[in-house]
């Protein structure tokens, strides 16, 4: 999980308003697992409404482990078969878009952190069913991808709860100062106050 927290600070920032970042790993190769590929919710860099942190990392890794120079060089079908061996981390509960992509892939375990409770509690649009209610409408598909919620949710709340809810702390690294009084990294210009003319 801590990986999928670092793909924010990776492709974007410390604070990213969009805090969503995902990480697939191999738990099959080795005890602590193998990091295949990260992700990170992409929709305000690539104007891509379906680059959420979920779906980017399942582009991301799709394109590693199909990369013909790459360190795995599969084929689709072989891609197809790979995922049921894969588990994927984000930092918050999957929307149905995300929730979705991942049971058609088949992924062996999804971890999430921050519940879709608590986004909607902190001022967050979500579309329902939530990832834990799609999950058990769906037990019969064919595939079963095991679900964990709430991992380490201490460390990805504060990453998301700032948005909506003004005198939330920042981030670490991070301080208001941006439009509207968004968090910045501390290392980011700020707005500066202009004074009125006369
Ligand atoms: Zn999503």
């Amino acid at each position: 999980m801590r990986t999928a927290i670092g793909a924010l600070h990776s492709l974007v920032s410390p604070c990213p308003f969009e805090a969503y970042g995902a990480a697939i790993v191999n738990h099959t190769a080795s005890e602590a697992g193998e990091l295949v590929c990260i992700g990170a919710n992409a929709i305000i860099k690539e104007g891509n409404p379906t680059l959420h942190g979920e779906v980017a990392a399942i582009n991301n890794c799709t394109a590693i482990l199909r990369d013909p120079k790459g360190p795995y060089k599969l084929s689709a079908a072989e891609v197809t078969e790979a995922w049921k061996g894969l588990s994927l981390y984000t930092t918050a509960e999957a929307c149905p878009m995300c929730s979705a992509a991942i049971r058609w892939s088949g992924f062996r375990e999804y971890i999430y952190a921050t519940s879709a409770d608590t986004l909607l509690a902190t001022g967050w649009d979500q579309l329902l069913p939530v990832s834990r209610e799609l999950f058990a409408r769906n037990k019969g598909f064919r595939s079963s991808t095991v679900l964990y919620g709430d991992v380490l949710r201490n460390e990805t709340d504060p990453l998301l709860g700032w948005q909506f809810q003004p005198d939330a702390p920042c981030p670490t690294g991070c301080s208001r100062g941006g439009t509207g009084g968004h968090c910045l990294p501390d290392w980011a210009p700020r707005i500066q106050e202009v004074a009125p003319f006369g």
